[in-house]
């Protein structure tokens, strides 16, 4: 049985893309921009800009997750609309909601 390690440290990348918050999601329990250390922000440089976490980037799928809840596309059952949509929305209209501001 093969053994997966989640990865625990940011790329250069996430590095990059988190920068305020050396490549972590920010921890919004806090409230303030405190790096949030279980969500490191995991992408490559080859990346989608605001990827949604499609790279099973835990920070990048957290941030999409947020934006999906405010922008009230997310139901107990789950999301109301196709998820090629929400996504499509996310790239388009997020920047001021969510932690990722799309350097
Ligand atoms: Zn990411
Ligand atoms: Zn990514």
């Amino acid at each position: 049985m093969t053994v997966i390690k989640l990865p625990t440290v940011p790329t250069d990348e996430g590095r990059r893309r988190y920068a305020d918050t050396d490549g972590y999601y920010p921890d919004r329990s806090l409230h303030t921009r405190s790096p949030d250390i279980y969500s490191p922000c995991t992408c490559v440089a080859g990346c989608a800009p605001r990827c949604g976490g499609k790279c099973h980037c835990t920070a990048c799928g957290l941030d999409f997750k947020v934006y999906c809840d405010v922008a009230r596309l997310l139901t107990p059952d789950g999301l109301k609309v196709s998820e090629e949509d929400a996504v499509a929305r996310y790239r388009e209209e997020a920047p001021i909601q969510t932690a990722y501001v799309g350097r």
